[in-house]
């Protein structure tokens, strides 16, 4: 049987973006920018994707759709917007969590080497960060807070309707990684107060490369890619129509159906929980119920989650073990250091994350071959002979 289980990673494209983006390259192939006939066919669909993004998270305008490259762009572009556009009025100083992605972690650690502060805060061991730290950490001087919507790792939800208020009632800018939120959990920027989000179509089941930054009416952005006047000026280079049209049509399918698809989705999630569960000294990382309807997050004690994960690719099973990032390298996940997970449980961690396309027979067949492959590993293992005679404590209930 083969099982994709790596959602979070990326999915597929659906039939419809698909058959979109067909279309689209033989028949929108205009530049929008084009005074002519077929330039003015392409904006027209440009507008048309625009409106959709824009209902599907409440944006108040569709002038605050940024067409960016994906969601890293998109991170990129609002935090340097909000650090340097704000630098100026004395405000240098920005709060973001310890288990972001890499995308938001990465451009935190270039704006500190220009001279801006970063606060990094550590999520509570649910995986959930305490409204309370952020009201703490802000200062007369903090421009921006950037705290992801739900995590790609360990799926945990962050309180965002309660950032965002807290964020407007002391003056300061609020970015939200919702990439892997959009179009799996409802979203609303206005009500939740979001002055900027990232999201990317890939991550559901539009085509990669193609994403946006929304930004409120009035958040000044700064370029950071320069050239042509696209994107009212704010992102150069010819606008990627047919993608930006199949992205629309995927993420409106996303957003149609919501509601049927979290509850099919997170089924098949608490089934693959319930299946793990049986596993002696096993522990699902992230809080329970908010947590991303198709994410499971597993740490088994005594085993290294890249064997783990290169055995099951042999039974068909595509999973991650860690983000796609830090899995070449072989580092333990900063995810699960920055909740508290001990070292040596973080090594042992599986992610599975699932969506629509997955069915029960598929999570059945998931757990019948994880239960054989860590007896397996743990039959053959020596650390797990020390665990066994006392030479070494567990870190895990049995
Ligand atoms: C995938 C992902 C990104 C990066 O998006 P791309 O479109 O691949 O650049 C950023 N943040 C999170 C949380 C993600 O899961």
């Amino acid at each position: 049987m083969k099982v994709y289980a790596d959602n979070a990673a990326t999915t597929y494209l659906s039939k419809t973006a698909r058959e979109v983006l067909i279309d689209a390259l033989d028949n929108y192939n205009g530049n929008p920018n084009s005074l002519h006939s077929d330039g003015q066919l392409a904006q027209e669909k440009l507008d048309e994707a625009r409106e959709v993004v824009a209902k599907c998270i409440n944006a108040k305008k569709p002038n605050e759709i940024y067409f960016t490259s994906g969601g890293s762009e998109a991170d990129n572009q609002a935090l340097i917007s909000a650090a340097k556009g704000l630098k100026g009025k004395g405000k240098n100083h920005l709060i973001t969590l310890s288990i972001e992605h890499h995308a938001v972690l990465h451009t935190m650690a270039r704006l500190e080497k220009e001279g801006f502060e970063v606060t990094y805060l550590n999520p509570q061991s649910d995986g959930i960060v305490a409204v309370e730290d952020v009201r703490d950490a802000i200062r007369d001087d903090t421009a921006l807070v950037s705290i992801m919507f739900a995590n790609n790792e360990m799926g945990a939800i962050q309180p965002i309707a309660e950032i965002g208020a807290l964020c407007k009632e002391k003056g300061v800018l609020f970015h939200t990684d919702a990439v892997q939120a959009v179009a799996h959990l409802p979203i609303d920027v206005q009500e939740m107060n979001i002055d900027m989000l990232s999201l990317s179509a890939h991550k559901f089941h539009g085509p990669k490369g193609v994403g946006v930054l929304y930004a409120r009416n009035g958040i000044k952005l700064i370029n950071v890619i320069e050239g042509g006047a696209q994107e009212r000026g704010k992102r150069a280079g010819t606008i990627n129509v047919p993608g930006i049209m199949s992205m629309a049509a995927a993420l409106k399918d996303g957003c149609d159906n919501m509601e049927v698809n979290m509850k099919k989705v997170a089924a098949l999630r608490d089934r693959l929980i319930e299946g793990l569960k049986d596993i002696p000294y096993s522990k699902l990382n992230g809080d329970a119920v908010k947590r991303l309807p198709g994410n499971v997050n597993y740490s088994f004690e005594g085993v290294e989650g890249e064997s783990l994960l290169l055995s099951l690719d042999n039974e068909g099973i595509c999973c991650s073990s860690g983000s796609a990032c830090t899995s070449e390298s072989l580092e333990p996940s900063h995810v699960l250091l920055g909740m508290g997970v001990p070292i040596e449980i973080a090594h042992g961690s599986l992610r599975f994350s699932l969506d629509i396309n997955n069915t029960e027979e598929e999570i059945d067949y998931i757990v019948e071959k994880v239960k054989k492959i860590i007896a397996h590993y743990r039959e053959i293992s020596p650390y797990w002979e020390d665990l066994k005679t006392g030479k070494r404590k567990h870190c895990l209930a049995e």
